[in-house]
């Protein structure tokens, strides 16, 4: 491998695919993306659990410029995304440019150039470096006293394997978040028994799920119609933001249609009362879903609310004494998405890393650029995270920034830009004073900072779909950023 380039975009996912399109098309052809895994998809290489399938509307799931007529369902199961993704790869000539099951130790900032290190020894250089490795790509697995003596078979949801047999198998699922809400049903299905151990109930909504028919498929392939039915259907999701405030409409109209939904899918009183969430709703991710209580209800199936107090060789024990053996242990525990970035070790000009910089949780301006890393653009990177609609419409805006960017550096005869730190400052000050009080505030979650994921809210983003659109897909050069400072200037 090795070599010059002009951009090195970390992450063969959905924001470094959208990044090497939008560079194409500004007629950017000189960079190489690096894939750790062997294969194309970034989370959703790793998303392969049963019942794995997008938690939007699938034409919510893809790209603006990418619309794809081939969906069988509004909430497309994870192959179909896999699909459309290499069918993107394919059309745009980007295979070639992915150096898969290639591993990033190190990214230095010197002399005007990103110098690049892999796990394989080869270096690499380029003025521009592209993080898209997103919040959900680090495993986060449970702290429990006893996880790794357990002697039987134990899986992280990210790592699901293919031939995993399940059918009269006694499961354990750790986890009652988005991920385990899509692979309780089809667990539930196979085996002898599936205990779930649930340490917060959350917010279920029904999922308003349909197939789509040749009818739609054919108007689907209609010049305009598929740009149409992406833009009814985002309007409608960003709808769902009010939800997120104390009084309004929506939240109203979405509290009752949760307890209806809990009403009428669980039968049982006392299981009711398990699953009924007592923090505001919107704090975590709302879960949609129409066979995760069902599958709750199921006679092989026990949801376990006692605190684990630790694994055995053999199984799980909870707080009461109770020893419940198992054979195969599924840890549905989520990300680190506070450690962004942690696999590598990224330096600034000024010898500061990244991880440095971030002691206290990461923070960046609009989640795309850092002060003190000059020419770096995180994609999904800090508070970009979204809980009412689709991550692809965040992801467009901050490709279209960076590449400003860059193109500002080239049209302009400079070596770098940087984000200027007070601004910076200004920018997380603000979004922090927005965060306050808000319902992401009052729970904990993969949204928080802290070892107890109660602390600063460094994933989320406060506001409309529209206001970060509007803000970050232009970047006010002169305003917010700086050209060829010096590494202690900008340190
Ligand atoms: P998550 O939302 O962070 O859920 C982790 C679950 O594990 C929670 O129920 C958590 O309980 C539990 N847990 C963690 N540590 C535990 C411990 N020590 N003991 C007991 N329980 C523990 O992770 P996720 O479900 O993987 O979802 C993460 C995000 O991925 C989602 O919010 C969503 O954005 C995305 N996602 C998307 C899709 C899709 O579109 N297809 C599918 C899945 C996930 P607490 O709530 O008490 O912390």
């Amino acid at each position: 491998m090795g070599g010059e380039h002009q951009v090195v975009i970390l992450g063969a996912g959905m924001s470094g695919l959208c990044m090497a399109i939008k560079l194409q098309k500004a007629g950017i052809d000189d960079f190489i993306i690096i894939e750790k895994q062997p294969g194309l998809g970034g989370t959703w290489w790793d998303t392969r659990y049963p019942g794995a399938h997008v938690d939007v509307p699938a034409p919510v799931y893809s790209f603006s410029f990418a619309p794809n007529p081939l969906w069988s369902r509004r909430f497309a199961a994870a192959p179909e995304i896999q699909r459309y993704m290499r069918r993107l790869a394919e059309e745009h000539g980007l295979l070639g440019k992915i150096r898969f099951a290639t591993t990033l130790t190190s990214a230095r900032f010197d002399d005007g150039l990103w110098h690049f290190e892999t796990a394989g020894g080869d270096v690499l250089q380029a003025p521009f470096f592209v993080c898209s490795t997103g919040p959900l790509s680090q495993l986060r697995w449970p702290d429990i006293p006893g996880l790794d003596g357990f002697t039987s078979r134990r899986l992280h949801s990210a790592r699901w394997d293919a031939t995993l047999a399940t059918p009269g198998q006694r499961v354990a699922v750790i986890g009652t978040g988005s991920t385990a809400s899509q692979l309780i049903a089809p667990l539930a299905r196979d085996a002898a028994r599936l205990h779930v151990f649930q340490r917060t109930a959350n917010w279920v909504l029904p999922r308003a799920d349909r197939l789509y028919g040749p009818l739609d498929r054919a108007l689907m392939r209609l010049p305009g119609y598929a740009t149409l039915v992406r833009a009814g259907l985002s309007r409608v999701m960003e709808l769902g933001r009010r939800g997120f405030e104390e009084g309004s409409l929506a939240r109203r109209v979405m509290l009752k249609t949760a307890a209806r939904h809990r009403a009428r899918q669980v039968v049982d009183p006392s299981l009711r009362a398990k699953l009924t969430p007592t923090y505001p709703l919107g704090c975590k991710r709302i879960i949609y879903s129409n066979d995760f209580y069902p599958a709750l209800s199921q006679p092989n199936v026990e949801l376990v609310t006692d605190a684990i107090d630790r694994i055995t060789p053999t199984g799980i024990v909870t707080a009461d004494g109770q020893h419940r053996d198992i054979d195969l242990l599924v840890c549905a525990t989520g990300f680190d998405t506070v450690h962004l970035l942690a696999s590598l070790t990224i330096t600034g000009p000024g010898g500061q890393t990244l991880a440095d910089a971030w002691v206290d949780g990461p923070q960046a301006f609009h989640g795309t650029t850092v002060a003190g890393f000059p020419n770096m653009f995180l994609m999904l990177g800090p508070n970009t995270a979204t809980g009412h609609t689709s991550t692809l419409l965040y992801i467009e805006p901050a490709a279209d920034h960076a590449i400003a960017c860059m193109q500002a550096v080239r049209a302009g005869g400079h070596r770098f830009i940087a984000v200027k730190p007070a601004v910076m400052r200004a920018h997380n000050e603000g979004l922090q004073q927005r965060l306050a009080g808000s319902v992401w505030s009052q729970c904990r979650s993969w949204y928080r900072a802290g070892t107890e994921g109660n602390g600063r809210i460094v994933a989320i983003f406060p506001g409309f779909t529209r206001e970060y659109v509007k803000a970050v897909r232009r970047p006010r050069l002169a305003e917010d950023y700086e050209f060829d400072k010096a590494a202690e200037e900008i340190a």
